[in-house]
């Protein structure tokens, strides 16, 4: 039987992770997304079941106690999953792609030590190695907007200090510089992920 892989994509808002994913999908053949479950109320848009399967407070609990989730995390106010079942049926017939915080992804990586996971970064991180000067680029732009409050902006800094300092855990970091320059890094990627478990 062909062996399925687990891709995991992390990256903090304004990476443009979802676009480069859109144009992943149109290009790769055999992937799926895995729709994850998620306590918070749908945004315009956005269709149950399609981009995530929205649950209650306390079915998400329940969901919890069962056993259901292959991991789930608090991510700012409210809580994200990825349901097994989910994953299991997916992986019967293609490769799967699971779009998590860090929290998430270290978790799969536990659980399934061949996932790969990949970090997306956006043009503001280049010098990632930097921390500090990332942040304050981050700071900078979220300032520029003038539509943020103090403590949104307060937040964000805070997520994006937790996340940078998870990188060195990613099997591989990319800077979404250009829009068809990283299409093509992750294109190499994920070719070189799934070539080397077809010569297993
Ligand atoms: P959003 O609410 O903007 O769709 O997602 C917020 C954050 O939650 C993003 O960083 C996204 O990657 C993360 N996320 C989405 N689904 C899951 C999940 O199933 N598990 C975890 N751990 N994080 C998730």
């Amino acid at each position: 039987m062909k062996k399925r892989k687990v891709f995991v994509v992390s990256g903090p808002s304004g990476s443009g992770k979802g676009t480069l994913l859109t144009r992943l999908f149109r290009l790769v053949k055999g992937l799926s997304y895995s729709v994850s479950a998620t306590t918070r109320t749908p945004r315009q848009g956005e269709k149950p079941g399609q981009d995530y399967t929205f649950l209650s407070n306390e079915q998400f609990e329940d969901y919890i106690k069962s056993g259901k989730f292959l991991e789930w995390a608090r991510v700012h106010d409210y809580l994200y999953g990825t349901l097994k079942e989910e994953v299991e049926k997916k992986l019967n017939s293609s490769d799967v792609v699971l779009e998590l915080d860090p929290q998430g992804a270290l978790q799969v990586k536990e659980k399934i030590p061949n996932a790969v996971l990949i970090f997306i970064l956006p043009p503001a991180y280049k010098d990632s190695h930097d921390i500090e000067k990332a942040l304050k680029e981050l700071e900078n732009r979220l300032r520029k907007r003038k539509t943020e409050s103090e403590e949104y902006i307060k937040k964000r800094l805070e997520t994006a200090r937790k996340e940078l300092l998870e990188l060195d855990k990613y099997d591989y970091v990319v800077v979404n510089d250009t829009l068809p320059e990283a299409t093509n890094i992750l294109l190499d990627i994920f070719n070189k992920e799934r070539d080397r478990l077809e010569k297993i």
